[in-house]
This record gives structure tokens, C-alpha cells and sequence, in this order.
């Protein structure tokens, strides 16, 4: 069949202060119509940067150095801007992981949808309207004729994920790229959206460039796979071939560090190191620092793309000598997780626990109700356990996290914290015990001090909570904590703007660690994260519970690390806690249709 895209030997670079960047570097594929090509990889492997090269829309600092990319027998690269100006939108459409990037705050979602219709096509306005609605309707917005009069900020997620759909695809695009189109949205509604990708792709034949970092949606979506690793593509395969055995060590590793059930009893597989600066010229492998099967030939000399099996190529000399085994299956049974300490005494009991958020109207700001935001949660979490709690956006999750540390005033109910009535002290009875509880935040960012070079962040607390007996021990204890968590020594004298979102989530947890706290609140706390350095978070979380008795609540909509890491499961829906018991009863034989509903949606890779 002939391919609708063709990428031949594509590089693009980023002039930076550090020096030009090869981001893209001989890439090349294929997209057939009808097809799903998914680019997988980890954040700075030049997933995005592809993408952005094919639609021609770099950065300020991205330059094309070579290449070609045929939409059709159609030079994309050769063309004047005005003629790529019409091929986007109107040939290749783009949608995005944030719509909000993508949709015109000041425009109706109809307006626009309408409009680029008026620019590519043909149509009337009063047909363009009529298309758009259909559009709307098709994607499975409810209500079409009221969405279409609303702007952006009235509409979900979700709903705005759909509404950039709708828009892409108003002037039936032959190829659609999506870049991690659900990584904000929740499962019910991922799923949605996939479904939907996946009809347009049936009924329209249309060829999607699907990038993401999830096996998972992988395994549902692709027919095809291609894997990125430094600027490259390190593997290719049909989507079977590849989740069945992998031929890279790089994509080994990312099944490997996937959270699952039958890898409770154990750690997680991490890759070790970081990604090499891509400012170098590479004359050997560029995974051979991070792999655990190079050898002396590896670092000499660079590996080129080998056919492991018919249809399947992987850039690794290992692939020489024949290809690679089936990667161990599921075993589908659920191995108790040991902790060191074992049960503990109950350290949280939360009764009934209540918080209502006014709703406020008119000039006077009347209360006219109220949101029960958390509406009669009850439980206990022992010492060294942990709890996940689960469910979507808006369920209250992240609030009864904060209410039980206080950081909100619950309305009702009670918070008992290793036999102290929480709810009835004052800030200043609260703060000494402080330390005990801690929060690791989804975005680390917001909680460090842009001023504060790390070192000062982490004593900062310690003091504060006298922990140490002088700066020197501090020191030690910080230095020790930072290799826990994967950083190097080097970074204490550095400010938080310097380091990645993964690397700052590290920092977050060694500052919750450097107080010796008995009980964190972990809200999303890797949602964030590559899956590789997910692993080395999951593997520390679960190493401390173990040697120091840390429980946690566990607040994530990730049901594999729940797998992985939860002694027991509370599932919220609207406020309240719908279904709660040992993890492997709930995920195992869900009671609730809703704990049923939301473990259905969750995209696996077995
Ligand atoms: Fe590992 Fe060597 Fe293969 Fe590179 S070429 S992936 S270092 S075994």
C-alpha cells in the first residue's frame, strides 16, 4: 500500500546556549492510510520534535539540517510557507496533549471550527455550520448546538479534547498526529477518545502518527511502533511482534519498568544513568552507558538498524547473532507484598470526614449551596501500609488528602493522626507535628522555592523541625537522600528551574523525607514521570515503607501502580467512597459499577 507519509533521514536540530542539539537525528518511517504508527519514548527522545519537523512548526530554535518528508509525492520540506500553511490544517492536522494551547480563548468552539473550514474549503458558512455540528456530535460531544456557542473556558477536559478533534479533523485530513492526546484527561474519558481515533482511522482511512509514552495505549491503538531513545529510532515493529518481544534493550527496559502485579514482591527494573547530551557527535551506541547487556564492541562503534525478525529492527549488535526472547507474560496471580515491618498500628482514622466548598452568587456573594466536595469518608491506614486512593477528576481525592493534613479545615467529621484529634488544634498545636505528615505534590514546582538553591530547601525543613544534630549530620543525611532518589551530589547547588519535572519530583520527595515523616500523602506523585524513572520512585517509596514503617495514602489514577504498590484500594466517586478493600479483591472482583467501569477503561499491555 502506498504510504500517505513518508519520513526519510530527517534531522532537526536546537540551537542553545549549550551548543546546537541534534534532536531529531535519520529518522525515518513510514504512515500507510488507515494505520496507526505509535512513536513511543521517553520525554527528550524527539518524539515531539518529528512531529513538530513534519508540520514545520519548530521552535524558534529549531532548524531542519536534512531530510525529506513526502505527504503523497508532495515535498513538504521544499515548499514555500504559504503552500505549507494550506497543507496544514487542510492535509496533515496536529492535535495536542493541553487544547487549550491549540483553541482560541476568544472564539466560540463553533466559530473556530467554521472558520478553518472557510479557509481550506469550498463550503458556505451555513454549511460549515452544518459540518461543524456534525463534527461535534461525531466525536461524541453531547449537546452539540450548546457547545458550539460556548467558549473553551465552559467546556471539560474532555470535552475540550474532543472540540480540538472536531477541529482537526473538519477538513478530513489524510494524516492526523496526535502528541499524547489522553495524557491529561482521565481513563473513562481517554478511552473515549481513543475509541473514537480509532473509528476515524476505520471509517476515514485517515493515517495517524500517534505519539505517546504509554504502552498501554500502544497495545490498544497501534498497528505499528516505532521507539526513540536520544534522538533516534532504536526499534521498529508490527505492534504484536513488539509487545510479544521486544528486540532493544531499551524497549525491554521500558516493559520491565512497568508497574504490574506479579512484579509486587520485587523492584522494578530502572535504567540506570541519564540520556547523553545530544550536543555530542555519536560514534558508538548511545544506550551503552544505560545498558546492561553492552559490551566492549558497543562503545566503539554505533549499531545500525538490524531486521531481528521479518518486519522487526532494532538498532543493537546484540541483533547479529539472532533475535531476542518473548518477554516474560503476566502471570496473572497477585503476590502479597512483604513489609518489613508488617501491620502496624493504626496511625490515621478518618471518620466521616466532610468538606463542603460554598457556592457563591450576585454582588453580595451569597451562599446559594454547597459542593460536597468530600461528602462522609471513613478509614484507617496502619503504619508501613499503604492506601490508594483512586477514582477521576473531581472526585475528591486530593481534597481529602489535604483535609486530613489540615491544609484544608474540614466541615465535619474526624481526623485521628497517631491518637491526636487533628481537627479541633490550632495552626500553632499543628505545626510540630508537621513533620510526621507530609505531601508530595503531582507538580513539584509550585512547592520549591525558585530562590532557594536545593541544599537550602532540604535544610530548611530539617532545621525547622530539628532534625539532625548539626548542619554537618544535615548535610550527610541530604547527600545521602539525594543518591536515594537518583540525583547527583553536585545538584545541592543548584535552584529548582535547572532540573527536569522528573528530576524536581525527586527533590520534592528527598525535602518530604529529610523530616522523617510517618505518614506521606502521595498525590499523583508520578504521573508526571517517565516510566523508567517512575520505576526508581515506585522501587524508593516502597524501600522506605519497608525499612522505616512510612505509611502512605496513595492518591493516583494509575490502577497499575495501585497494583503495585497498594496493600488497599478506597475507589472515590463524587465524595464519597464508593468501594474500598485489599487490593486484590478490588481490582481482582470489583464490586461497584464504577470501580468495574473505571478498571475496564484502563488500556494494559498483556
Ligand atoms: Fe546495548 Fe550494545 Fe545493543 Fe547498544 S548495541 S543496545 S549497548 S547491547
Amino acid at each position: 500500500m502506498k504510504p500517505a507519509l513518508r519520513i526519510h533521514a530527517l534531522n532537526t536540530v536546537l540551537d542553545t546556549p549549550r551548543g546546537m542539539v541534534r534532536a531529531v537525528d535519520d529518522v525515518g518511517f513510514e504512515l500507510r492510510p488507515g494505520e496507526c504508527f505509535a512513536l513511543v519514548g521517553e520525554s527528550g527522545s524527539g518524539k515531539s520534535m518529528t512531529a513538530l519537523s513534519i508540520m514545520r512548526l519548530l521552535p524558534e530554535a529549531g532548524r531542519i539540517v536534512g531530510g525529506e518528508v513526502d505527504l503523497d509525492g508532495l515535498d513538504l520540506l521544499g515548499l514555500p510557507e504559504a503552500a505549507m500553511r494550506s497543507v496544514r490544517g487542510r492535509r496533515i492536522a496536529m492535535i495536542f496533549q493541553e487544547p487549550s494551547t491549540a483553541l482560541n480563548p476568544v472564539l466560540s468552539v463553533g466559530r473556530q471550527i467554521v472558520e478553518v473550514m472557510e479557509r481550506h474549503t469550498e463550503l458556505s458558512r451555513e454549511e460549515a455550520k452544518r459540518k461543524a455540528l456534525e463534527l461535534l456530535r461525531s466525536v461524541g460531544i453531547p449537546d452539540a448546538e450548546r457547545r458550539f456557542e460556548q467558549y473553551p473556558f465552559e467546556l471539560s477536559g474532555g470535552l475540550k479534547q474532543r472540540a480540538m478533534i472536531a477541529g482537526a479533523l473538519a477538513v478530513d485530513p489524510e494524516v492526523l498526529i496526535a502528541d499524547e492526546p489522553t495524557t491529561a484527561l482521565d481513563v473513562t474519558i481517554q478511552a473515549q477518545i481513543l475509541e473514537l481515533l480509532a473509528r476515524l482511522l476505520r471509517e476515514r482511512g485517515m493515517a495517524l502518527l500517534l505519539i505517546t509514552h504509554d504502552l498501554g495505549i500502544v497495545a490498544r491503538m497501534a498497528h505499528r511502533v516505532a521507539v526513540m531513545y536520544a534522538g533516534e529510532i532504536v526499534e521498529i515493529a508490527e505492534r504484536e511482534a513488539f509487545m510479544r518481544a521486544p528486540q532493544h534493550p531499551y524497549s525491554q527496559k521500558l516493559f520491565a519498568a512497568l508497574p504490574s502485579p506479579r512484579r509486587r514482591a520485587g523492584e522494578l527494573a530502572v535504567i540506570q544513568g541519564q540520556v547523553p547530551p545530544l550536543t555530542q557527535e555519536f560514534r558508538a551506541c548511545r544506550f551503552a552507558e544505560r545498558c546492561d547487556q553492552a559490551f566492549d564492541r558497543c562503545r566503539i562503534e554505533a549499531p545500525a538498524m538490524l531486521e531481528a525478525r521479518p518486519g522487526q529492527l532494532a538498532r543493537c549488535h546484540l541483533r547479529e547473532a539472532g533475535p531476542a526472547a518473548p518477554r516474560a507474560q503476566s502471570l496473572g496471580s497477585h503476590e502479597s507484598i512483604k513489609t518489613a515491618s508488617g501491620e502496624g498500628n493504626v496511625l490515621l482514622r478518618i471518620r466521616d470526614l466532610q468538606v463542603h466548598f460554598p457556592i457563591r452568587r450576585g454582588l453580595l456573594k451569597r451562599t446559594v449551596g454547597y459542593v460536597r466536595a468530600v461528602d462522609g469518608v471513613s478509614f484507617e491506614l496502619r503504619a508501613g501500609r499503604t492506601l490508594a486512593l483512586v477514582g477521576e477528576s473531581g472526585s475528591g481525592k486530593t481534597t481529602t488528602g489535604k483535609a486530613i493534613l489540615q491544609l484544608i479545615a474540614p466541615t465535619a467529621g474526624s481526623v485521628r493522626f497517631a491518637d491526636t484529634e487533628l481537627t479541633t488544634l490550632s495552626r500553632a498545636e499543628i505545626r510540630p507535628r508537621r513533620s510526621a505528615m507530609q505531601i508530595i505534590f503531582q507538580d513539584p514546582y509550585g512547592s520549591l522555592n525558585p530562590r532557594m538553591r536545593v541544599l537550602e530547601i532540604l535544610l530548611e525543613g530539617m532545621r525547622s523541625l530539628g532534625i539532625g544534630r548539626d548542619e554537618a549530620e544535615r548535610t550527610a543525611r541530604i547527600t545521602r537522600l539525594l543518591g536515594e532518589v537518583g540525583l547527583p551530589a553536585e545538584a545541592l547547588g543548584r535552584y529548582p528551574h535547572e532540573f527536569s519535572g522528573g528530576q524536581r519530583q525527586r527533590i520534592a520527595i528527598a525535602r518530604a523525607l529529610a523530616v522523617e515523616p510517618k505518614l506521606i500523602v502521595c498525590d499523583e506523585p508520578t504521573s508526571a514521570l517517565d516510566v523508567s524513572v517512575q520505576a526508581q520512585i515506585l522501587n524508593l517509596l516502597r524501600a522506605l515503607q519497608q525499612r522505616l514503617g512510612i505509611a502512605y495514602l496513595f492518591i493516583t489514577h494509575n490502577i497499575a501502580v495501585v497494583e503495585y504498590l497498594a496493600h488497599e484500594v478506597a475507589v472515590m466517586y463524587q465524595g464519597k467512597i464508593v468501594e474500598h478493600g485489599d487490593v486484590d479483591r478490588v481490582l481482582g472482583a470489583p464490586a461497584h459499577p464504577y470501580t468495574r467501569e473505571l478498571l475496564a477503561a484502563v488500556p494494559t499491555i498483556d
